[in-house]
């Protein structure tokens, strides 16, 4: 035991991209705040984060179809895929402004345009991407999609995939050219690189073990340096958890009252990595298809030309599948561990309620790389095994908690900042839309944490994100300005550009 302490103005859990994203508007808003950061992994960006550990989407629901479903009366809701794509424009104004204060060099290291392409088979399922086109192809955030039936046009668009497809069934696709790959791995060592030139005092290899409110109304850490195993105390008037799939287990630490009652449901997930160049060459986009009938919307294997370490690459996937580790680095104990008694109702209900989810993930685990390969052949029909090897993705942990629409152990599949009531401490829990809507996200925790502050930097945050708490949709000429001037900065396909 040391009887280290020190006492600072924020801690930061985790040295993912939230934490980094969260550190780095802190730093541009109030500079003279300190800032320290405890990470247990040797470096930022290991977790989730990790390029190899998601998928790289910048999730502005240009093809991903989960965010837009078909109501009973066969319209089509996109208000999902409205809001997912104006935080993703918050994320691209914010990244932007990074890049034109120098406190990002280059973006191609972390961002490049992509088209992004909707994938359908089967009469029910194309009568459903028409619809979706139709909805959306009017609205400015989605301005430049094309939809085709027309094998041959697909044959231009998605060759690779196109190649030695033999069905009858009907087929149809939609394209975007404005979508994007984002490398979050980059992203997040490019700000942790940036937030230690500005002093924030970051920790590697140190393990929080426990929080706890002290009277003076700190929060204390307790932290365990993983090189030497001492265990120091450190306080701080605020803290934020962005332990990824390991901030569950922290908040049930703090002891919140609005932490009480959650769970957590996690979800494994392994990508196939292609490693024949001429295969790799023959695709350029990110191809989404349509969930199987009674498999999540997170199990939605995609074929995505990826850009790694400068790279480009192609990986399918990811296929979820079951774990009960909380992170890709944690132990096989997390989700017992992770059950209390005032959380045991919540998980024995959604225990119950979705046995037929962890049927499905557990026998996707099972499935050989054959089995896979097989999946991989609905999209490439002419894949060769001996081109793909297995690589395993990073854990997603779903909230689970009472709703007055769900009843009790509803299983949530979108992120959630769980807040103390007096903005002292907040977590993030949850795994989508993610990395990609970082931004949003923390200006809402922010929002919600300083509500003393928030109007004082208000117009700070406008010089950063200009929409900030406008609606784009309302300000179609918004919409414009930024698509472009982002595009321009950040070296991405405007379909938009100012004439
Ligand atoms: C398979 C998969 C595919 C995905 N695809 C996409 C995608 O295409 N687009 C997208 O936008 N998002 C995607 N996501 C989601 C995205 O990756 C996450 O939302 C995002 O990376 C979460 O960032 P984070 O900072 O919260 O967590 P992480 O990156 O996991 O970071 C949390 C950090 O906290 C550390 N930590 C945890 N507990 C402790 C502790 N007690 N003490 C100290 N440190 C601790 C961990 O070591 C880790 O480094 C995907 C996720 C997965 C798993």
């Amino acid at each position: 035991m040391s009887d280290r302490q020190t006492k600072t103005d924020v801690i930061l859990i985790g040295a993912g991209i939230m934490s980094a994203t969260l550190g780095t508007l802190l730093k541009e808003l109030i500079p003279d705040w300190n800032i320290t950061v405890f990470e247990k992994l040797a470096s930022p960006g290991e977790e989730s984060s990790n390029e190899w550990n998601n998928a790289g989407t910048g999730h502005s629901a240009l093809c991903e179809l989960n965010y837009t479903v078909e109501k009973p009366d066969g319209s089509i809701d996109i208000s999902k895929a409205v809001k997912i794509n104006e935080q993703f424009q918050v994320s691209r104004q914010f990244w932007s402004y990074l890049v034109n204060s120098n406190l990002i060099r280059n973006p191609q290291d972390f961002i490049r345009p992509l088209p992004h392409l909707s994938l359908v088979q089967g009469e029910k399922n194309v009568s459903f991407l028409k619809k979706r086109f139709e909805a959306l192809s009017n609205n400015p955030l989605f301005k430049g999609m094309e939809y085709s039936e027309d094998p041959r046009k697909l044959m231009e668009w998605i060759p690779l995939i196109m190649n030695g497809r033999v069905s009858n069934e009907p087929i149809a696709a939609t394209k975007i050219d404005s979508g994007t790959d984002v490398n979050f791995g980059a992203l997040t060592r490019m700000l942790f690189d940036h937030l230690k030139r500005k002093d924030v005092d970051i920790h590697f290899k140190h393990n929080v073990d426990d929080i706890k409110r002290n009277r003076d109304g700190l929060w204390e850490l307790k932290v365990r340096n993983l090189d030497s195993g001492t265990v120091e105390r450190h306080t701080a008037k605020f803290v934020f958890i962005g332990g990824g799939g390991g901030s569950l287990p922290l908040l049930q630490k703090s002891g919140i009252p609005e932490g009480k009652h959650i769970g957590g449901f996690p979800v494994s997930g392994l990508f196939m990595v292609c490693k024949n160049p001429d295969v790799i060459e023959q695709h350029h986009a990110k191809v989404y298809g349509k969930a199987k009938v009674g498999a999540p919307p997170m199990s939605v294997p995609h074929l995505d030309t990826r850009y790694i370490d400068n790279k480009k690459s192609l990986l399918f996937g990811p296929f979820a599948g079951f774990s009960p580790k909380f992170l890709k680095t944690g132990s096989m104990f997390d989700l017992l561990g992770s059950v209390k008694p005032d959380n045991v109702l919540t998980m024995l209900a959604a225990g119950a309620k979705n046995v037929p989810l962890t049927k499905y993930l557990i026998q996707q685990v099972m499935l050989s790389k054959e089995q896979r390969m097989e999946e991989l052949r609905e999209f490439i029909p002419n894949a060769k095994s001996e081109d793909w090897d297995i690589v395993v993705a990073g854990q997603r942990v779903q909230v689970i908690k009472d709703t007055p629409t769900g009843g009790k152990g509803t299983l949530q599949f979108g992120t959630e900042v769980i807040c103390a009531a007096d903005g002292s401490i907040a977590a993030l829990l949850g795994a989508s839309p993610g990395a990609s809507t970082a931004v949003s996200v923390m200006l809402d925790l922010m929002k919600r944490c300083f509500p003393q502050h928030i109007n004082e930097w208000e117009p700070k945050i406008k010089e950063m994100i200009p929409s900030y708490g406008i609606s784009l949709l309302e300000h179609p000429e918004l919409i414009r300005e930024i698509d472009f001037s982002t595009a321009q900065t950040l070296g991405l396909h405007s379909e938009l550009a100012l004439v």
